[in-house]
């Protein structure tokens, strides 16, 4: 029976640490870090996620803004926006919940946020920290792998890494940081010839690609560590469920993560550190 990689109690062990530090960034500068959260139209899910960012942020002492715009926000209108929270010095970290309406060109968008304040890590300048190793922020979801690896005492040194899913905010960014902390790294998509036999050669499997349930045990080696990133619904019954058959695999993988309550947590909590770093660094 695999271990479970408990991502409430890690996220939750986070943000105290978080909370801890913020209480004396304020003693010592005489505010709180800020940040601002800005979403164009009414798409259900990102609704839920901007509360729980605000949620998080009001849980560990920071100040936060909200920006809910209408469906027909113009470019100029969103780009104006971004420009006035960059030149706010009571905002430290600026979030676009994605995805943007299809009127709006998000690469422009994101190219907008000033990097100091780009606290999802989607500039290209930070993109390109992040490649070279030398990074102020990580982008949130794969820091949160990383974090859970690290506190669940998982070493990636010398381990056979195998992430599927390659998409700028997930599978891209998680093989670098495990090519970072030392593994040997694989990167399958869409295309991959013999995904099964691949997977199977992996220490550590993280799947990061929207398929419910995909991943059964014949993708996954005897004693691996499973790192489940998906966020579907499940068909039969739209309950939350990952991109792993979680029943199938537990019982063959040495750790797991669940859906919910493994990598789900860790997202917002990441953000909730790149602002208190993006705090840290302004200069006021
Ligand atoms: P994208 O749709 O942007 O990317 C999916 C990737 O998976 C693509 O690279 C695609 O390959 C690959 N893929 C799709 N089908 C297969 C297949 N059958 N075999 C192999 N590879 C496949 O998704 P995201 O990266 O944005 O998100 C992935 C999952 O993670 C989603 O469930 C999402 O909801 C979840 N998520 C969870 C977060 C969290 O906080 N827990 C945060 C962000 C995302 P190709 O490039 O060839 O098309």
């Amino acid at each position: 029976m695999a271990k479970l990689i408990d991502g409430k109690a890690i996220a939750a062990e986070i943000r105290r640490e978080i909370a801890a530090e913020t209480e004396a960034f304020k003693q010592e500068k005489g505010y709180a870090p800020g940040l601002a959260v800005v979403i164009v139209g009414e798409d259900p899910a990102s609704q839920v996620y901007v509360r729980n960012k605000h949620r998080g942020c009001a849980e560990v002492g920071f100040y936060s803004e909200g920006y809910e715009l209408p469906a027909e926000t113009t470019e100029q209108e969103l780009l104006a926006l971004i420009d006035k929270l960059n030149h706010d010095p009571k905002i430290h970290g600026i979030l676009v919940q994605l995805p943007l309406p299809r009127h709006l060109d998000e690469e422009k968008v994101l190219l907008a946020i000033d990097p100091a304040k780009d606290v999802d890590a989607f500039h290209p300048t930070n993109v390109g920290k992040i490649l070279i190793g030398n990074y102020d922020f990580l982008p949130c979801t794969p820091a949160g792998v990383m974090q859970l690896l690290a506190r669940s005492d998982i070493s990636v040194e010398g381990k056979e890494c195998v992430v599927v899913g390659r998409s700028n905010i997930v599978g891209k960014p998680q093989a670098l940081l495990l090519l970072e902390a030392n593994g040997t790294v694989t990167v399958c998509h869409s295309r991959t010839k013999n995904l099964k036999e691949v997977c199977r050669r992996a220490d550590i499997l993280v799947a990061a690609i929207g398929k419910p349930e995909f991943f059964d045990a014949s993708y996954v080696k005897e004693g691996a560590v499973v790192i489940d990133v998906g966020m579907n619904r499940r068909p039969a019954d739209g309950k939350l469920c990952g991109d792993v058959d979680f029943a199938s695999v537990e019982p063959i993988a040495s750790a797991i993560t669940p859906v919910p309550g493994g990598v789900g947590p860790m997202t917002i909590t990441m953000l909730l550190q790149n602002t208190l770093t993006a705090a840290r660094a302004a200069k006021q």
